[in-house]
């Protein structure tokens, strides 16, 4: 087995991909076509023309387009199903997959209808890829105190897979603070706290996010290496950084893979996990994130497999489902490290 066949064959856990993110454009193309939607794509290359980003004002607007094009609760059966299969082919075990509903329910849909759907695809997934995969919701930021809650008391009704929320969107507009009685709500009811923090806006957006909504995860948190303190706090308390280094690079958010932080955060000891975010939407996978960061940072194979190892210590499962994970990916890990050439 050669370096990248190794590293491809690596067990790993993904715990920030949004599932409309993992739309394909070949599902894409049969729902518009299946609905009868008046659309200019007419091909499936039309659409990757489409996935094409600038910077992060573009991506929100593309982003904003699918959504409209979702018009049936039917759909995430099989959008999170693709995206499974997807994952499974990077022998990828577990997944928590995050979801915004508040998008949706804009355009109608129903919240158990979407959740039921999703539990579907789910259940086939791990029948048929036996990977395992959890539920993150996403209230979005731009949405008010109530529309919030309202999403809290149908998590309440329907919190079958759920595990967790995170806020996603506009960093800049719409800071953590406002959120912080929503966050306690959420842990009161036993929901873990995750929110996007330092992607886009500079590192008081990932100290606010600990202070006020007392997070135990942050998605991107790459603007932490502006600032040593904050460097040093996420290192003792280990929290988690679920960094996603293609999606940043797509976004404008880092000028290359090189200017990453993540491998001044991995040799400074934060607890990092790379994902893919929005694998669809920028041409990447959990193999492709390791190989890039192997290629351009220098992460060996015992690196990636921490990562990985990372990964099940920072995920929203119980210690006995740790347990069985960590098992299980040494034993794949010494399997493969005894093939390699
Ligand atoms: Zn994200």
């Amino acid at each position: 087995m050669n370096t990248l066949d190794a590293i491809k064959a690596l067990p790993k856990v993904e715990l920030h991909v949004h599932t409309l993110g993992s739309l394909q454009p070949s599902r894409l193309l049969s729902i518009i076509r299946e609905e009868g939607i008046n659309s200019s794509y007419r091909t499936i290359e039309d659409i990757v023309q489409r996935f094409q980003f600038t910077d992060f004002t573009h991506f929100i607007e593309v982003y904003a387009e699918i959504v409209g094009y979702i018009s049936d609760e039917k759909h995430f059966e099989h959008i999170i199903f693709d995206m499974l299969k997807k994952c499974s082919e990077c022998n990828t075990h577990y997944v928590e997959a995050s979801f915004s509903p508040r998008d949706h329910l804009q355009h109608n849909l129903e919240f158990s209808r979407m959740v039921d759907a999703i539990n579907k695809g789910i259940d086939r997934s791990r029948e048929m890829f036996g990977i395992e995969t959890n539920i993150r919701i996403d209230l979005v930021r731009n949405s008010t105190q109530d529309e919030a809650n309202e999403i809290l008391d149908y998590i309440a009704k329907n919190p079958h897979n759920i595990v967790s929320i995170d806020i996603g969107g506009d960093e800049d507009k719409f800071p953590p603070k406002p959120f912080a009685e929503i966050y306690e709500r959420a842990n009161e009811m036993g929901l873990h706290l995750v929110a996007h923090a330092g992607e886009a806006s500079g590192p008081q957006s990932i100290w606010d996010a600990i202070q006020f909504l007392k997070v135990e995860r942050i998605g991107h948190g790459v603007t932490a290496q502006e600032d040593p303190k904050l460097i040093t706090f996420l290192k003792e308390k280990q929290i988690g950084i679920e960094m996603s280094p293609i999606s940043n690079l797509r976004t404008g958010v880092v000028k290359s893979i090189q200017d990453h932080p993540i491998r001044e955060f991995y040799d400074k000891g934060l607890l990092v996990t790379v994902n893919s975010d929005d694998p669809s939407l920028f041409h990447t996978d959990l193999n492709n994130e390791f190989i890039q960061i192997h290629e351009h940072l220098g992460f060996s194979i015992p690196e990636l497999f921490h990562l990985s190892m990372n990964g099940i210590r920072t995920a929203f499962i119980d210690e006995v489902s740790k347990t069985y994970l960590i098992e299980s990916f040494t034993t794949e890990y010494r399997q493969i490290m005894d093939q390699l050439e």
